[in-house]
């Protein structure tokens, strides 16, 4: 009896979403509602938790989440509000990890990807016999891909700095880490997938097989379909990495340093670097920060007087594996190929690490600043994409220049190269339209009451870079125009739109993106 009503609860409060009248309930509800009535919540704490996300900028409140047991149970929920006259919008949350709302769903559904993981009784991630890739839920975090291909032997070439994001939610956006100038981003790094449409088909995708929606997704912000499963290539994972950080006072070293490494990227060249990112030191009272913790404490103090002298520090980090055989040999091809290099003299460090912990470098930090409660505040992030030929400008403006004056800097701050060879154009990601572009990030966190202080600069940002006319891109966009949105997929707008049309006509999906459902 409690479940019929819990049943008719969930029911009236989707239909009051999909503004059908009353009436209508008492007449009996169609069984595909009634399929997924019981893996639907409205309970607060669920309602509340997918009105969050990682940002705690934006909140938009879901009339009810659905906790899928199956990709099928998502397709029925599309289907329902697919085949309404007035449908309902539906975003999938991988793990929130979103800034401004991308996968919230004002009056709609949520759905909770990572309830299908429970479900897949550990069958969500599955190494295929021949061991050259592995199927895996669009709902699994890139740290468990990790650990299961790992006790394969195995490995993905393409990661993100932190792996506590669904597969799905990268694939969604890009993917990118200090491997993408070598192997591209994650997005290059998908054979085939199983999405859920916005009009509740259920379709294989792949360069040969329905490769409109395949592309489409790649990049595509979750406007086509929801990312049930994704073909990952797989290769022998190495056993360790030999990690290595240069200092540097001088941009233009720093970036002709950067972009002479990168252009030694071929995937099976043994000269090439495995990974490679900068970043920007300043005064914050310590060269390590949450994202990773790497300078010998012994060192800081002749660090902290390099920053203070020279108020910018940029670093280098770049990245050699080894398995047993180049054990030995990895400490002697790397300084061969930083031999040269314009870094600071003593100020290079270096480090020799599992690769797994390489890799997972990020957590650690997370679970400091969760114990000490800094963890859920506002984080005001901005990531751009650059063009090489711009990016002295924007170090002169933007680092130099409006970080330095305004000098709220609270957290890392990213900036490194990739190369275009490696992202497909069929993609719906955005790039800017050069050869080598860097990818600079602010990862700023913020109390409660002064995230706006960052979003300010970050448009100030912006501003400065319309005026000097640099051809920027935002990663992991968010606007608030329509006019923006056309100007940011620029050439890409109108093939976006016919694939919206083609795939999710009824707009449905992740409204959060605030991309079709704007002014
Ligand atoms: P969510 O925030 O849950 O969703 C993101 C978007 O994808 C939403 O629009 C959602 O509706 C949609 N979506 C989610 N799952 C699916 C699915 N299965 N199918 C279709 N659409 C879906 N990014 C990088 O590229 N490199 C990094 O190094 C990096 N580091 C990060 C570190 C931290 C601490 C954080 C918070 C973010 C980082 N990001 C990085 C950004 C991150 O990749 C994106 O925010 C990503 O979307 C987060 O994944 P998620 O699972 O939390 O997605």
């Amino acid at each position: 009896i409690l479940a019929y009503f819990t049943a008719i609860f969930i029911i009236s409060r989707l239909v009051s979403i999909i503004g059908i009248s009353k009436p209508w309930i008492n007449m009996s509800p169609k069984p595909l509602a009634l399929d997924i009535s019981g893996k639907l919540s409205v309970d607060p704490s669920a309602i509340e938790s997918a009105s969050q996300d990682f940002g705690h900028i934006v909140k938009a409140i879901p009339e009810a989440v659905l906790y899928p047991s199956t990709p099928e149970d998502i397709a029925s929920l599309i289907k329902f509000s697919y085949k309404n006259s007035v449908p309902f919008s539906i975003a999938a949350k991988g793990h929130g990890h979103s800034i401004r709302g991308q996968a919230m769903a004002n009056n709609g559904v949520v759905v909770d990807m990572t309830s299908l993981k429970k479900h897949r009784n550990g069958t969500g991630i599955q190494v295929s016999s021949d061991g050259l890739y592995a199927d895996v839920g669009g709902e699994q975090l890139w740290i468990d891909v990790l650990n299961t291909t790992l006790e394969h032997g195995l490995a993905p070439v393409s990661w993100t700095d932190y792996l506590y994001l669904t597969v799905g939610g990268t694939l969604s956006n890009a993917g990118i880490s200090g491997q993408t100038f070598r192997y591209g981003p994650q997005i290059s790094n998908v054979n085939e997938m199983d999405v859920i449409t916005g009009k509740a088909d259920f379709l294989t995708c792949s360069p040969k097989k329905n490769s409109e929606l395949f592309y489409a997704v790649l990049g595509g912000l979750g406007q086509f379909g929801i990312i049930t499963r994704a073909r990952i290539p797989l290769e022998p994972a190495p056993k360790g990495v030999k990690w290595v950080r240069m200092l540097y006072n001088d941009f233009s070293a720093f970036s002709r340093d950067q972009e002479l490494l990168i252009s030694i990227n071929g995937r099976k060249d043994k000269n090439a670097l495995d990974y490679l990112e900068g970043s920007l030191l300043m005064d914050q009272g310590s060269p390590d920060n949450w994202r990773s913790s790497f300078f010998p404490h012994a060192d800081h103090p002749k660090i902290i007087s390099l920053i203070t002298k020279h108020r910018i520090i940029y670093c280098l980090e770049v990245v050699k594996h080894y398995d047993d055989q180049t054990e030995n040999t990895a400490d002697k091809e790397l300084q061969q190929l930083l031999k040269g290099l314009s870094y600071m003299p003593g100020f290079m460090f270096e480090k020799d690490v599992l690769y797994v912990e390489f890799l997972n470098r990020v957590r650690s930090g997370e679970l400091q600043l969760k114990s000490q409660g800094l963890w859920d505040v506002p984080h005001p992030w901005f990531s751009l994409f650059i063009p090489k030929s711009q990016i002295a400008d924007f170090n002169d403006g933007v680092f130099k220049g409006i970080v330095l004056e305004r000098n709220i800097t609270t957290g890392p701050l990213l900036v490194y190269p990739m190369d275009r060879k490696k992202w497909d154009d069929r993609m719906s990601a955005v790039i800017p339209d050069e050869e080598i572009f860097y990818t600079v990030g602010f990862l700023h966190s913020s109390g409660f009451d002064d995230w706006e202080a960052f979003d300010d600069q970050n448009k100030e940002i912006m501003q400065f870079c319309d005026k000097a006319g640099i051809g920027v891109k935002q990663y992991l966009p968010y606007y608030t125009t329509k006019e923006e949105w056309v100007h940011h997929f620029g050439s890409k707008w109108k093939t976006f739109q016919q694939r919206k049309d083609q795939f999710d006509p009824k707009m449905l999906l992740s409204p959060g993106q605030r991309i079709f459902n704007i002014n």
